[in-house]
């Protein structure tokens, strides 16, 4: 058994999402065989953790060395051109900004459901709040606690539900008014993503504010976001103001993984009929239109603001609503993974 017996086996694997074997994609990095201890290392392109489509490619690689007697240790990296030297953030793997175009469309509530669903798969994640202006993320998971120092001076994030968290409103006094400029919004953001201790992370998950503004420009120029996920509701107003945020996405070269609609049809638990008090499909319909993946229509759900006012996120609890966000949450893995892998 050599080298060219496990690619052989290999290339009875498919990527989910690419419908081709991963040898013919170029996904095999390096295959290496220890024959006296009795271990296969193959390490894959493998660049988004715990997202569904990579996770089954994984056992499907083992799966087709399983026949071998021989132990399969596999391994995951992705080729980037950043050096480490100078990069900001260089221990965090993926970069997901969740945006919108104007506020109130229930973008916090998607990016704390999506950093906490990512989490809840096995990641080990940081959501990070830069809506300096509302930042409302630790009420949202009712973080009790505060960030804490090291000697050296570096901000320890506290934790919830898995996550480490970061936001301005912990570092802000409670009736602070809050009026920034630009260059004081560079300034904190900086703070932000510098003097915290982030650790290693597979994704940190950023929510930013509404819109164009001072604090995307100063994240889309600094830090290496990964992959952006634009929020919408179903109203034509709320898709003309996503179509803005696209534009900016695209000015930086920032890849863009999806729409997801957020307060879609209410499906009514007294009398079992469907409303659509936004209307619906918008979403969908403008996905189809600017060319990218739908990622997912989340209901008009109560239980959503009640969840999000006393902490637990919904998307860890039971139900048709939480259902859906996990399928949001599964997509989105899986298009940051596709984005690493189609580089190949
Ligand atoms: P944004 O960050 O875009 O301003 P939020 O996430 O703060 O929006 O959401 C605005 C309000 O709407 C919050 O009270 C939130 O709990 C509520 N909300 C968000 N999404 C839903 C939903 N799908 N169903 C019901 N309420 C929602
Ligand atoms: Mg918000």
């Amino acid at each position: 058994m050599d080298e060219g017996d496990v690619r052989d086996r290999l290339r009875t694997v498919t990527d989910p999402d690419l419908g081709d074997d991963i040898v013919s994609l170029n996904l095999v990095n390096a295959i290496d065989i220890d024959h006296d201890e009795s271990v296969i290392y193959v390490d894959l392109v493998l660049g988004a953790p715990f997202s569904p489509s990579e996770t089954t490619i994984a056992a499907d690689s083992r799966e087709a060395l399983s026949d071998l007697d021989y132990d399969v240790e596999l391994s995951a990296s992705v080729e980037d051109d950043h050096d480490p030297e100078d990069e900001i953030l260089p221990r965090v793997q993926n970069i997901i900004a969740v945006a919108s175009g104007k506020g109130g469309v229930g973008k916090s509530t998607i990016a704390v459901n999506l950093a906490a669903g990512l989490s809840d798969l096995g990641a080990r994640v940081g959501l990070f709040d830069a809506d300096i202006y509302g930042p409302n993320v630790p009420r949202m998971v009712d973080a009790n606690e505060m960030p804490s120092a090291t000697e050296d001076e570096q901000i320890i994030p506290p934790k919830k539900f898995g996550m480490k968290l970061m936001s301005m409103d912990f570092l802000l006094g409670e009736d602070d008014p809050v009026i920034w400029r630009g260059p004081m919004v560079h300034k904190v953001l900086t703070q932000l993503w510098e003097d915290v201790d982030w650790g290693y992370l597979d994704y940190m998950v950023i929510d930013l504010p509404p819109g164009t503004g001072d604090t995307q420009l100063t994240m889309l120029q600094s830090v290496p976001v990964s992959g952006a996920v634009i929020v919408t509701t179903p109203q034509e107003v709320a898709l003309d103001d996503a179509r803005k945020g696209l534009e900016m996405f695209g000015e930086h070269e920032t890849p863009v993984l999806g729409i997801v609609e957020n307060m879609s049809t209410f499906h009514c638990p007294d009398c079992g009929g469907e409303h659509p008090i936004f209307g619906s499909g918008g979403g969908r319909t403008f996905a189809d239109e600017v060319d990218l993946p739908f990622l997912g229509e989340i209901p008009i759900d109560p239980a959503i603001r009640e969840g999000g006012d006393d902490g637990e996120p919904m998307v860890l609890g039971e139900g048709e609503t939480s259902e859906a966000l996990r399928e949001f949450t599964g997509k989105t893995a899986n298009m940051q993974g596709i984005v690493h892998r189609q580089g190949r």
